[in-house]
This record gives structure tokens, sequence and C-alpha cells, in this order.
């Protein structure tokens, strides 16, 4: 079959042929992908801006691990899946040895493998993956708005980190789809959400379509603007989710005394702020990553219950044979989530 791999360490992705997914071991199952989404981390490693240097080791590897497909094939000990069932896959593989798996703790896991980054992912017409990373959803539902279900995980962490609560404040940076899914996640817990972005016309249309109806496009320093879209002057909680340096100190700007600071963006680069300030502020910095199998659950019920609504996050679907259109489209920002289907 063809897969869309990384191969080496410079620009570009390539199309190769690749033997189709083994025999799956005993608590293992292939799933034939209906819908896989291009992420920003994708993009990175797509065009090697910076952050991905991890990968190396694994070359050649086939990218993917936002997606859903279809449970083709089960492994001998596999009896919490049918053939046919509908699965979104938790893209990070624990290594089931480490102190923290052999205990059951394996959201601590120290030597977890991701598919789609360090394990064979989902830019390819089938994959192997762990049966119990395979969560079911109604047949009925789009696997495009499925596939959304890592991205949404990332933004219910992110939330959960920043402890959003009913009537809170809340400023969102960056409007690409882990921001989205924190503003519509934070929305949903009550709070009162704005969402900037940076020469991101079509990306904060999608987050109006989404119900965010405070969005401001920035060019420039435009402190003012950003701190009076909800009728206020500082916000209770900022969750940064652009990657980009200089957004960490415009929206700690904008951050009222003791509230929390999340780091969401993959920076490729170190961060500088202005620790007197923080200092003075009592700002709370948290970082925020990977989620728990827990807030997967959480995830799935929330997708279940709102895929509908959530449709819009999905902007394109394009057939895998032309994902470095789709790419190229990322990188331009055109659209928002563009989905690949094989
Ligand atoms: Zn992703
Ligand atoms: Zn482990």
């Amino acid at each position: 079959m063809k897969a869309l791999q990384k191969a080496t360490a410079a620009f570009g992705l390539e199309w190769r042929d690749v033997p189709e997914p083994e025999q799956p071991s005993a608590q293992e199952v292939i799933v034939d992908v209906t819908a896989a989404g291009i992420c920003g981390s994708d993009v990175h490693i797509y065009d090697w801006s910076g952050g991905y240097d991890f990968l190396r080791g694994a070359f050649p590897v086939t990218l993917g691990h936002e997606f859903a497909g279809r449970v083709a094939t089960l492994g001998a000990d596999v009896h919490t899946l049918r053939v046919g069932d509908a699965v979104f896959v938790i893209p990070s593989v624990e290594c089931g040895v480490c102190e923290h798996c052999v205990a059951g703790r394996l959201d601590d896991c120290r030597d977890r493998r991701g598919i789609g980054m360090l394990r064979d992912g989902a830019f390819a017409p089938r994959v192997r993956v762990p049966a119990a990373n395979c969560l079911t959803f109604p047949a009925e539902m789009d696997a495009g708005v499925a596939s959304l279900a890592e991205p949404l995980s990332i933004g219910l962490s992110a939330v959960k980190t920043a402890e959003v609560s009913a009537g809170e404040r809340v400023l969102v940076m960056g409007p690409g789809t882990i921001g989205q899914a924190i503003a519509v996640l934070a929305k949903a817990r009550g709070a009162q959400v704005a969402i900037v972005g940076h020469n991101d016309a079509e990306r904060l249309a999608t987050a109006r379509a989404l119900g965010i109806d405070a969005t401001l496009d920035l060019d420039g320093a435009q402190e003012g603007a950003m701190r009076a879209m909800l009728g206020g002057s500082e916000y209770d909680v900022v969750i940064e989710a652009t990657g980009v340096g200089a957004a960490v100190q415009a929206g700690l700007d904008v951050l009222r005394p003791s509230g929390i600071f999340v780091v969401c963006g993959i920076h490729g680069k170190p961060i500088s702020f202005d620790g007197a300030k923080l200092v003075r502020m009592r700002h709370q910095i948290r970082g925020t990553y990977r989620a728990s199998r827990a807030t997967w659950q959480e995830v799935r019920d929330f997708l279940i219950a709102n895929h509908a609504s959530l449709a819009p996050m999905v902007t394109h679907r394009l057939p895998l044979a032309q994902a470095v259109e789709g790419f190229e489209m990322a990188r331009r920002k055109i659209g928002s989530k563009i989905v690949l289907v094989p």
C-alpha cells in the first residue's frame, strides 16, 4: 500500500510503498482508516521547522495521528471490539513494561510511542493499533468529525489545566483546531470566551461558526483591542495555542493578577517573558499536553453529544493521494481542519 512517510530530517514527505500492516498481535487490531486530519504538528514535521528531532530514530515513519476508521482484523485476545466497529484511536501507546505501566498507571508511562510519530500512523489505508486505544462511536456519525477526537482531547486537557469555570473570562490565543477546541470546551463549561489570531480570517470565521462570537484578527500590537473583547480589561484565564514565543508575553499582559496562563502551543524555540512582572502579578504559568485516558472518555461523550455542531471545524476533505496539496493548504492557513480520506 502507499503511505505518506517522513524519511529524512529535511523539508517534505515521501510517498512510499510499504507492506500492509502485519497480522495484529493478540491485543491489537487492524483499522481501515476512514478519515485522518492534518495536524499543526504534522505540518511542522513536513516543513521541518523545529521541535520534532525526536522523530529521527523512527524514520521512515508513516504520519497521521488524528484519525477514525473501522476495525478490520481482531487480534486473538481482543474481545472489546468487533469487526466493522467505527472507532477513533488514542494515538499514544504505553510501553507496558516500565514501573508505572506495570503498576497500572498508564498515564505516567515513561516510554510511550505515538502512533503517527514514533510508529506508523494513519496517512495510509490501514494501520495497526492496540485495541485498548480504540474508542467506538456510532456508525452514523461522520468519520471526519470523529477524527477531531485527538485535538479535542488536547483542548479538554488545556481547559482542565486552566481550571476554567462558569462565568470566567477566557482568552484563547490561536484559532487553529486546538484553539477552536479549547474555545468550544471552555464555553461548554459556561465561560465567556474570546479568541484571537494573526492573519487568520478563515480560521476565525470557523470559530464564529462554532458559536464563539468574540474574535479578533491581530496585526501588530493591539493590546487595547485584545483587552476589550469581552467588554472588560483583563482575563481570568489565557490559553496560548500558537507556538509563537511573542504570544506568551502578549497574553500575560492581559491576564488579571493571580490569573492562570496555560501554554498549549509547541514552541520550537525558548520562550522569554518579564519574570519580575510575573512574580508581582502572581501569574500562574502551566503547561498542558497529551490527555489522560479519563479525559478521552469525556471527549467521546462530548463528541457524540455535539458532533453536529462541531462539523464546521472540518473545512476541507481531500483524497489521501492529494495529501501534499493538503499540507500546503495547511501551511498557508487555508481553511481550518483538512481531513484526508483514503
Ligand atoms: Zn495533532
Ligand atoms: Zn510504560
